[in-house]
């Protein structure tokens, strides 16, 4: 199967509220790059099914709210008119079809003859690596092989979109960790534009080539893995992706100022302020060496890693990292570098 052309996505002033007044999205803003893989995360119930819906096209936003593919206004048009492929939580593959004529059925409403359209099924299937399971009935299927083949019938007319809603969260851990592994992979080959919901953060940092952190129907943060993580936007975003650290002081003449210590931050004066880091951000030294200084409550020996947790002098806990040869002194003070890039101030 050829790379597929993606399409970008715009979405301005889309809102929903349900038949019952639900409100499910306020207005939001969104742009999709032609190619990207966009992940939606965010607690159960911030409306990620619901943003997603719309951009398909089987929820229409509330009066005001746009749609576009490619700068073309796509929101009147019902999901079979926007060449887009959807893959559910729930497979929502058909039971008396073998997996070849799953696979084959979009092909099949667009009239596609059976000959092409059977070598085209054929081609995704090998694609995915599940050839093999052509002739077999759904449930003759484990869960991953029910996801793959959901996956193959998104595909199989070749879409310029494809929107994903929490695709592995029927499946276990391990067979999770695999499969996510195999969309990246996919999604970066087809150079299609994807749309990812999830509420597991592990897969939103693996998978996104940026990340929309949702909460409560708004957007809290847009970024790219790594601003999201080392820069949240709040503590929502801080806390809903990762372990946080939080040290409380005040901002002075462009320094952060904290009873454990004082590092230089690009800040205006603030009488308070909260530095949020994570574990990674930290490295462990002397005291003499960093500006912050505190004391080792707690070294947990994990292997390569030890899990040092500190006590601030206010009382709160820091949780590090550091190599398994640092030598660390329960009770004793210990100095901790933050690397600038890698430190949020709130
Ligand atoms: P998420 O996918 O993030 O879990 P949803 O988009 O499914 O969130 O839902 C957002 C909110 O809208 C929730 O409060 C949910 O209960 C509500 N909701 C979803 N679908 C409907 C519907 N058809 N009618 C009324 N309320 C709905
Ligand atoms: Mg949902």
């Amino acid at each position: 199967m050829s790379a597929t052309g993606g399409a970008a996505i715009t979405v301005s002033g889309c809102g929903k509220t349900y038949a019952d007044g639900t409100r499910a999205l306020a207005p939001l803003d969104l742009e999709v790059k032609a190619g990207e893989t966009l992940v939606l995360l965010g607690p159960s119930g911030c409306g990620k099914t619901t943003l997603l819906r719309i951009i398909a096209g089987l929820e229409t936003p509330d009066a005001g709210g746009r749609v576009a593919f490619d700068g073309s206004d796509v929101t009147g048009l019902p999901i079979e008119k926007r060449n887009v492929g959807m893959v559910f939580q729930s497979y929502a593959l058909f039971p008396n079809m073998s997996v070849v004529e799953n696979v084959a059925y979009g092909l099949r409403v667009r009239g596609v003859a059976k000959a092409e359209r059977l070598a085209q099924a054929t081609a995704v299937l090998e694609m995915m690596r599940i050839e093999a399971l052509a002739r077999r009935r759904i449930d003759q299927l484990s869960g991953g092989q029910r996801q793959r083949v959901a996956l193959a019938r998104a595909l199989a007319v070749r879409p310029r979109v494809i929107l994903l809603d929490e695709p592995l969260t029927a499946l276990d851990a391990a067979l999770r960790e695999h499969l996510r592994a195999e969309i990246d992979a996919l999604l970066k080959r087809l150079a299609i534009t994807a749309i990812y919901v999830t509420h597991d953060q592990a897969e939103a940092l693996a998978l996104g080539d940026r990340i929309v952190v949702m909460r409560h129907g708004a957007i809290a943060q847009v970024g790219t893995p790594r601003a999201v993580y080392f820069q949240p936007a709040d503590d929502f975003v801080a806390d809903f992706v990762g372990i946080t650290n939080r040290i409380p002081g005040a901002v002075r003449d462009g320094r952060f100022v904290s009873a454990a210590g004082a590092l230089p931050v690009a800040a205006p004066d603030r009488a308070a302020a909260t530095l949020l880091f994570r574990p990674e951000a930290a490295t462990l030294c002397a005291p003499a060496e960093a500006a912050l200084t505190l004391r080792v409550e707690q070294v947990e020996f994990q292997g390569a890693r030890q899990r040092v947790v500190l006590a601030g002098a206010d009382g709160g806990r820091i949780v590090v990292e550091a190599p398994a040869g640092t030598d660390l002194v329960t009770g004793a003070a210990v100095g901790v570098t933050l690397d600038p890039t890698r430190i949020t101030l709130v």
